[in-house]
């Protein structure tokens, strides 16, 4: 093989290779959102559980001082009582107390209510708390994997990229030029060529060339595409002795 042609061919081997590492390492910041998201979202869930509770915790507290403002009412009610003068001041006196008494009875109700719902919450809270403790231990190893696999592509990365300089350092000036301008042009610098067609375009070689291009010697370009074509010839028969 035309020594050129095979370094340009691992030249363009390192660059697909650092393509595909750089969109791998594009993946990482964008898993990593997600990863986030799905945490916040189990965050959200309990917090919300916590207000609730919190909320109807706060509701009872209120219902528990008015009833005791109440009752501080109903005893001065009471002792008003022993010192009204006339029967009607007496009914009035007893009705005010009444009232008040239904008052404090209907507050009663409510704190009830808001005592078992308080409990049916503390178990919710409960519940998301150890949802969000397995999640939040979940993303903590996946947070971790993805940390690990953007220093793995990284270092990868930089070593294919070393790989890439050392080889086109060693490719004549005028090969180098081509390739860079096509790479530059089209994505990439090379293409496959297989079945007669250049495997990037598609685009069916002259039958001349087609035979030229599979000795791999001297550097052709697809008459479509520009790229510098290259034949792998395909890999021996393993014959089995019977
Ligand atoms: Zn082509």
């Amino acid at each position: 093989m035309n020594p050129d042609l095979e370094k340009l061919i691992n030249l363009h081997r390192a660059e697909s290779e650092l393509k595909r590492l750089d969109s791998e390492l594009a993946e990482v910041p964008r898993l990593r959102g997600e990863l986030d998201e799905r945490v916040a979202v189990d965050r959200g869930r309990l917090e919300t559980a916590r207000k609730d509770l919190e909320t109807s915790q706060k509701s009872r507290r209120q219902h528990e001082a008015e009833v005791q403002d109440l009752e501080t009412k109903r005893s001065k009610y009471k002792g008003q009582l022993m010192e009204v003068k006339t029967n009607k001041e007496y009914t009035a006196m007893l009705h005010e107390i009444e009232t008040v008494e239904r008052e404090i009875r209907s507050r009663e109700d409510r704190i009830l209510e808001e005592m078992e719902k308080a409990e049916t919450l503390t178990q919710e809270v409960a519940r998301e708390e150890e949802a969000f403790r397995s999640v939040e231990k979940v993303a903590k190893g996946e947070a971790a994997e993805l940390d690990a696999r953007k220093a793995r592509l990284e270092k990868e990365h930089e070593q294919v990229a070393a790989e890439r300089d050392r080889v086109a350092a060693t490719i004549p000036e005028e090969e180098l030029r081509l390739y860079q301008r096509v790479a530059k042009l089209r994505g990439s610098g090379m293409a496959e060529a297989r079945d007669g067609m250049c495997q990037t375009c598609h685009v069916k070689l002259r039958p001349q060339m087609w035979v030229e291009i599979r000795q791999n010697e001297t550097l052709f370009q697809c008459a479509a595409c520009n790229r510098i074509l290259y034949y792998e010839p395909p890999p021996p028969t393993v014959v089995i002795d019977p």
